[in-house]
């Protein structure tokens, strides 16, 4: 395994908010071509066992994998855990505190669209939601298209579900510190996701990538369906800066939303070490 291996490992299930459940998941990695996958679910291992079986049964080699929620210098980040033992108690526990308020935040989310006149948003998302304890944003996104409000999922975060916005609602989700440390306490590597979405100028930045280091974290998304070509040079000279891991991973949740399908990103640049290097005894085969 190396930089031409082609790895995913970034991607959603109905488990969280994922159109595809992971069984469907592993045999569109497999078909086309992933040669290591792992199912990363926002907040949530439900989806592990799932998806850890369907990839043994197809042969592809599979990494156990989570996305944290995180509130850093005022906005939401999101760490990326690979490898971790599923099991772990403290990361079972850190994780669902982590969703809790989800639930209360979805209700408020729809009070502030039922302010500008779009009434039942709340029931309408959850008719999308495949877990009672993980209703997103991009639940009421596939409803207020389905309902004709908007005529993309895009369109709808840009009108109503970022900051500012009338059913956009302050979250605190967990700390940096913490995240990290249930990640490498149950024998994951902790990796920053996709960091040029971040609304971040270079000293955030740079705190960000300090702390992270700090706490342990090892790996950063180089290759990522949010990133452009000046993203992937970007961040694989912060592999180098930084001395992190390269990861590469679609963050693929549905056929009809995500541009980036399971495993169609370019390979890692040779200039960078990636993850998966390091995580060859955590690799189910
Ligand atoms: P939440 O965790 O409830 O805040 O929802 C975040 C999720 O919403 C992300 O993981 C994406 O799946 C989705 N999302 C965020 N921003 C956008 C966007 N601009 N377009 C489409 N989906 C988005
Ligand atoms: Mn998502
Ligand atoms: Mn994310
Ligand atoms: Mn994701």
């Amino acid at each position: 395994m190396n930089t031409l291996t082609n790895a995913d490992l970034h991607c959603h299930s109905v488990v969280s908010d994922g159109t595809l459940t992971p069984e469907v998941l592993a045999q569109r990695a497999k078909d086309n071509g992933v040669e290591l996958w792992a199912l990363t679910d926002h907040d949530e291992l439900g989806g592990q066992e799932r998806a850890l079986q369907a990839a043994r049964a197809l042969g592809l080699p599979y990494l156990t994998g989570v996305e944290i929620s995180v509130t850093f210098a005022q906005i939401t980040v999101h760490i990326v855990g690979l490898g971790m033992d599923h099991h772990h108690p403290a990361l079972l526990e850190g994780l669902r505190t982590t969703r809790g308020g989800r639930e209360e935040r979805a209700r408020d989310m729809a009070a502030g669209l039922a302010q500008v006149g779009i009434q039942g948003a709340y029931e309408g998302a959850l008719k999308y939601v495949g877990n009672p304890d993980l209703i997103s944003r991009a639940h009421f996104a596939r409803h207020l298209v389905e309902s004709g409000v908007c005529s993309d999922v895009g369109e709808v975060f840009r009108k109503f579900l970022t900051e500012g916005k009338p059913g956009f609602v302050p979250h605190r989700w967990a700390g940096l510190g913490d995240a990290v440390r249930w990640i490498t306490q149950s024998g994951g590597m902790a990796v920053i996701a996709h960091p040029g979405r971040y609304a971040l100028n270079a000293t955030g930045e740079y705190a960000l990538f300090t702390e992270f280091k700090t706490h342990g974290g090892q790996g950063v998304e180089v290759m990522t369906g949010a990133h452009n070509q000046a993203d992937f040079v970007k961040y694989a000279g912060y592999c180098q800066e930084f001395d992190l891991l390269a990861s590469r991973g679609s963050d693929f949740h549905s056929p009809e939303e995500s541009r980036c399908d399971l495993g169609s990103l370019p390979h890692l640049p040779g200039s960078v070490t990636p993850v998966w290097e390091m995580l060859q005894t955590r690799i189910h085969r």
